[in-house]
């Protein structure tokens, strides 16, 4: 039988563990919610500019540990009958780049295209056709990172089944690092990540070059296009030139 000092006693244990899990500033402070999914009309008077402010505002939300609060079940269920995306993300396969959570977007915010070295082919083309042209997109982004498998890949020829011809597609952009950035081996992390670099912006060309689609609605300024490196280490997104 508990004695009116042995209650008091669990109720102040109670109250103590009360405080100690309040302590944390996540717990004094819950994260703000994330915003119902967008509306058409939200998507189509959303900018270029303002679709990458949201990508950069994401990523520190996501560097500084400090994500919105998502209902996700919620999202699932208000995006079901149609999505309204901000941007097409083209990003490495590489599971230490999830692209929503590196931007902190939920459900129906990004239309993602993922392969090893971030390479374009024609379907992934067509895909940020699809994703500009058809469903409003604002903004196209080519995500590199730091220490990518497939760079290294590339940088050491590697010939392995059907990996080889991806590979192939990294190698011009491991001739458009300067000559004097030695030694040119995988072993070299500088090197690797300025072959990274190199490759997004020659993504970035060929997406111009490849698709007339695409570089109409850039040169009218529908859409944006921007390149960037993921850090590993750090978990921020580097936009290039923007
Ligand atoms: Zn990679």
């Amino acid at each position: 039988m508990k004695t009116p000092n042995t209650i008091f006693k669990l109720l102040a244990l109670m109250a103590l563990s009360m405080l100690a899990g309040c302590a944390s500033p996540r717990c004094m402070a819950p994260a703000p919610t994330a915003p119902p999914p967008r509306t058409q009309a939200e998507q189509a008077a959303l900018t270029p500019a303002q679709a990458l402010a949201e990508l950069r505002a994401g990523n520190a939300r996501f560097v500084a540990g400090t994500p919105l609060g998502r209902n996700l079940p919620a999202e699932v269920h208000a995006t079901a009958k149609g999505q309204y995306p901000i941007a097409v993300v083209l990003s490495c396969l590489d599971s230490r780049q999830p692209v929503e959570m590196v931007f902190d977007q939920g459900i129906g915010d990004l239309f993602s295209a993922r392969v090893a070295g971030n390479v374009l082919n024609d379907d992934i083309l067509g895909s940020m056709e699809f994703a500009c042209k058809v469903s409003g997109a604002k903004l196209i982004a080519v995500i590199g990172h730091s220490n990518c498998g497939a760079i290294k890949g590339a940088v050491d020829d590697v010939n392995l089944g059907n990996l080889t011809g991806l590979l192939a597609k990294i190698k011009p952009a491991i001739d458009a690092v300067p000559a004097e950035v030695q030694p040119r081996t995988s072993k070299n992390y500088d090197f690797v990540d300025q072959v990274s670099a190199a490759n997004v912006r020659l993504v970035e060309q060929q997406i111009r070059e490849r698709s007339p689609v695409l570089r109409d609605m850039l040169d009218q300024g529908q859409i944006v296009l921007v390149g960037g490196m993921y850090d590993l280490e750090t978990g921020k997104v580097q936009f290039f030139d923007k």
